[in-house]
């Protein structure tokens, strides 16, 4: 009989933190604190298969659940010693919580307090001894479970909350402000209106049967797996939707029982910055789900705990330090102290910061809890950009002061206009991207993501370092100060006051993550620490501890990866910035950029009606070309450099404007209908397919030849000043053979020329960039003359997907909303479609010419995933912008690691561990002998 059902406890523990996938997170690793012997609740953990066959059997439970559910409610009863629905002794209550395979905070539902009656509110005051717990939790219960169970919450924000309602009405009836100034006949009311609304509402009487309500908490937890929020949420994270959640259903444990009672959440290292020690919040007697939604402002448990409960602060300390050990991560853990006696409820390891999971990383390395290659493993690739990131200093912050302060949640600098509204801000990032928003928050929740999502930085007035805020806008690399009670926010006036001074929607404030400083108006940024050592050179290495980390890092994941990394540069600064960060080369020079710095030279040759008077214009220009090949060579100090023949369409370089073509006609001496006529030809209803590319250099070819001799010239000079030189020539957007030959063919006679007059032969290659179908398809052929290929994925994206670079802005948020594609395919690569082409032309390429060079140039090079395909399809570099290295040297020692262990797994299996095919037994040594049909 399938198995749908895993218990913990103390009592004996069916799963354990290896079955995240089947179990979730959180059922994992509570079964594994349970294994280890800590503290934890017993409960059982209904698998995330359930929840697949529920989705695709119209919301259905497989039969064998009831059964299964029942046995484990029994198992429950028996470890914790309570009965549940007891109307007797003291009842067992439990909480349903979810729990995916990869943390979703705060984006699912939760129910509490479940098992909860008329009756057993009563055995619940009497035997705590404390009547208005009792009644608070089954206000508390009534409330989440006619809001997540019985769809009460309020659908738009101009929806009222009924319980809410009612809630604030009770107080005011009452003249108290804060809910635990309720006494307890003003929560038995409550219950009772509760009670009222729901029937009112939905038309049923609120479920008295404490298994009812567990099914009917069990259901709702299944149900939000599909809730906007988490839908959002999962496409920000890559997170599949077929994965599904599990469900929890544990003991119930309180927090709220009294001052010797407290709930809280810490980690085991900083989650903004990775220093090591416990941080995170506390309430005493409160509920847990009071910290996380910054209701009240928690107390630090570094500051306070030891004082306000010392034993258990100790025992905490010593359990952290254990499941950090254990688990060998930094741990993010929810608990809750009872009577003086610590639970715990959660551990998973915790989101952070880029900042943090660096410094923690490396920090572990020397501690001896983990090797440099599980270091690299577990740093998202893309999180390291964020250590690049300008930050608020001296310059900019001189003569301002903060006119607030709250906590540094999450780091960096952000500058913006306020939003109060995160679907104003949404609205508002939609109609520009380039918007600066700040979201000023009293506190965020889940159903705020999408505002936080466009936000530069986040700004709340309550809520601590481990509210949702802060823990969401650490994960998404945002700045983020929370807990800032100076700030008085008002969201129906659409302003936020501090101290005299009221600010309104849309003006500019700043945000300093790093201190928790918030400013008056735009702060001007400076180069993060890493840029400050490596490009400014205005910070010694030993005065910059974040740039030690990270150059620790980045030299860790060198001695792992086999992808080569090179930069797209176009002039000497950019070559020089990208040699600090990392690069091996240049993959892509685009020698357009250059032609704009001498623009009337360029715009003369356009004009010209001859090919003497082209030549002529063009004589200018090979002087301006070689003095900038000259500078990138100088500063490559030798590495290989690809110059990229001119590709864009001639259209780019004229003007369109009345005045600009009159001015050009008077400098050019013709008249400006000339001009027009000659801007006129140019004009294509297609111009990324039209005459672009090779297709300029072959009925131009005294383009081509000036610019090839240009190149070689530069070389040539370059070297006699002793400077090695490796150019390597690309031919842009060849699709047949026939293009390459012939420009192949003009290349060679002007490099011949060049190197014959100078005595001097530099070792130069000629290639092409690989950007069309039918040169993937065809690749054999080409690299018959082609000395490498350099897959241009922007354009290959295009042309492979018949999808305009420039204008698939108008529909690529629809197909993202409507999941119909999983990513933006010119940030992530295709790897099934644009990928696929690539694989053709890798091993048609390599058919050819095996030694053929093969790289990336397209914006691919720099995004992890697109950097991990290109290592497995067995590229020798990738290249991207300079501030991309570091994503990219991290994410290519990945992809080695990961397929060494991959390797080492297949090995295991008794195959030769070369090749994903080899399922073992194919009885080859090492593929010499093999019959897996991966020759080799
Ligand atoms: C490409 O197409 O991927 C490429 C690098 O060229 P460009 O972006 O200049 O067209
Ligand atoms: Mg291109």
């Amino acid at each position: 009989m399938a198995k749908y059902v895993y218990s913990f406890g103390k009592d004996g523990t069916d799963g354990d933190a290896t079955m995240k996938n089947l179990l979730g997170g959180k059922g994992a690793n509570l079964a594994e604190m349970a294994k280890i012997g800590l503290p934890v609740p017993s409960g059982f953990t209904i698998t995330t298969e359930v929840c697949t066959y529920f989705y695709a059997n119209g919301n259905q439970y497989p039969p064998e659940l009831e059964a299964q559910v029942n046995d484990a409610m029994v198992a429950i009863e028996k470890t914790m010693g309570k009965k549940f629905g007891d109307n007797k002794d003291l009842p067992l209550l439990v909480s349903c919580r979810s729990g995916a395979r990869e943390s979703m905070p705060g984006m699912m539902d939760t129910v509490l307090n479940i098992g909860l009656n008329d009756k057993t509110v009563d055995v619940l005051a009497k035997k705590s001894g404390d009547e208005r717990f009792a009644w608070d939790c089954y206000r508390r219960f009534v409330q989440m479970y006619g809001g997540v169970v019985l769809d009460m919450k309020p659908k738009s924000k101009t929806d009222h909350d009924p319980f809410e309602e009612l809630l604030e009405k009770k107080k005011e009836k009452a003249g108290v402000k804060e809910d635990a100034d309720l006494k307890p006949e003003h929560l038995k009311e409550l219950v009772k209106e509760f009670k009222a609304a729901v029937k009112k509402q939905t038309g049923k009487d609120f479920p008295d049967d404490p298994m009812e309500q567990v099914w009917g908490a069990v259901g709702a937890v299944f149900g939000s797996w599909m809730n906007d929020r988490a839908i959002v949420y999962r496409r920000m994270y890559g997170i599949p939707h077929e994965w599904g959640t599990a469900v929890n259903v544990q003991a119930m444990v309180f927090g709220n029982m009294g001052n010797d009672c407290a709930t809280g959440v810490a980690l085991t290292r900083n989650g903004a910055t990775g220093e090591k020690g416990i941080t995170g919040d506390y309430l005493i007697n409160a509920q847990g789900e009071d910290v996380v939604a910054g209701i009240r402002m928690p107390k630090k448990i570094e500051e306070s705990l030891n004082k306000d409960m010392p034993v258990c602060w100790k025992q905490f300390a010593e359990v952290a330090m254990k499941l950090e050990n254990h688990y060998k991560d930094v741990q993010d853990i929810e608990f809750t102290i009872e009577r003086q006696n610590l639970w715990m409820l959660q551990t998973r390891n915790a989101k952070r910061t880029g900042f943090a999971a660096v410094r923690a990383a490396v920090d572990m390395v020397n501690e001896g809890l983990i090797t440099p290659e599980q270091a690299i493993a577990r740093i998202p690739a893309n999180d390291i950009t964020q250590l690049l990131q300008p930050v608020f200093s001296g310059a900019g912050l001189k003569g301002k002061t903060p006119i607030a302060k709250g906590i540094n949640a999450g780091p960096g600098a952000a500058t913006g206009q306020i939003h109060f509204q995160p679907d104003e801000a949404e609205a508002a990032w939609q109609k520009d991207n380039n918007a600066k928003i700040i979201l000023v928050r009293m506190e965020t929740t889940p159903e705020d993501l999408r505002g936080m999502k466009v936000a530069n930085g986040i700004l709340t007035s309550r809520g601590g370092a481990a509210s949702h805020a802060a823990l969401v806008s650490r994960q998404m690399g945002k700045a983020c100060v929370c807990g800032c009670e100076a700030i008085a926010i008002d969201y129906k006036a659409e302003t936020m006051t501090v101290g005299k001074e009221t600010f309104k929607k849309g003006d500019w404030i700043s945000v300093d993550g790093f201190t928790g400083n918030v400013y008056k108006g735009e702060v001007p940024t400076s180069p993060s620490e890493v840029l400050q050592v490596l490009f400014e050179k205005s910070l010694k290495p030993k005065d910059a501890p974040l740039y030690q980390c990270f150059q620790q890092l980045m030299s860790w994941s060198d001695r792992f990866r086999k992808l080569g990394v090179r930069t797209n540069a176009d002039n000497p600064k950019e070559s020089d910035q990208a040699i600090a960060l990392g690069a091996e080369g240049i993959g892509l020079t685009r020698t357009e950029h250059m032609f704009f710095d001498h623009i009337d030279d360029f715009r003369k040759m356009i004009l010209s009606e001859t090919v003497a008077d082209r030549e002529k214009a063009l004589a200018p220009l090979l002087g301006h070309q070689q003095k900038d090949f000259e500078g990138i060579f100088r500063a490559m100090k030798g590495r290989p450099v690809t110059i990229r023949l001119l590709d864009p369409p001639l259209h780019e370089f004229v003007p369109h404007e009345d005045k600009e073509q009159t001015d050009l006609a008077k400098k050019m001496g013709i008249k400006p209908e000339e001009v027009k006529r000659r801007v006129k030809e140019l004009h294509e209803f297609n111009p990324m397919l039209g005459h672009r590319g090779c297709r300029l250099g072959i009925v131009y070819p005294e383009i081509t030849r000036m610019q090839a001799t240009a190149i070689c010239q530069a070389a040539v000079a370059v070297m006699k000043e002793g400077i090695d030189c490796h150019p390597e020539i690309m031919i842009p957007l060849v699709g047949n053979i026939t293009e390459y030959r012939n420009q192949e063919k003009i290349i060679r006679e002007a490099a011949t020329a060049v190197f014959k007059k100078a005595g001097v032969t530099p070792d130069y290659l000629v290639g092409t960039m690989i950007e069309l179908p039918r040169a993937c398809v065809t690749a054999d052929k080409i690299a018959e003359g082609a000395e490498f290929f350099s897959f241009g994925t922007n354009d290959l994206t295009q042309t492979g997907l018949g999808i305009s670079r420039d204008d698939y802005g108008t529909f690529i948020n629809e197909y993202r909303e409507m999941d119909i594609f999983s990513d933006d395919p010119f940030q992530t690569l295709d790897q099934e479609g644009v990928g696929g082409l690539m694989k053709i032309a890798v091993e048609k390429g390599k058919s050819a010419r095996s030694d053929i060079k093969l790289g990336i140039c397209g914006e691919h090079g720099g995004d992890p995933a697109s950097v991990k395909f290109c290592h497995k399809i067995g590229l020798n570099y990738v290249s991207c912008s300079p501030l991309r290295l570091p994503v990219a040297r991290l994410a290519a020692a990945q992809a080695a690691i990961t397929e060494k262990k991959e390797k080492a797994a297949r090995k295991a299996e008794g195959g030769c561990g070369c090749c994903a095919n080899c399922k073992g037994g194919c009885g080859c040594k090492c593929c010499s002998n093999c019959k897996c049909g991966c020759k080799g």
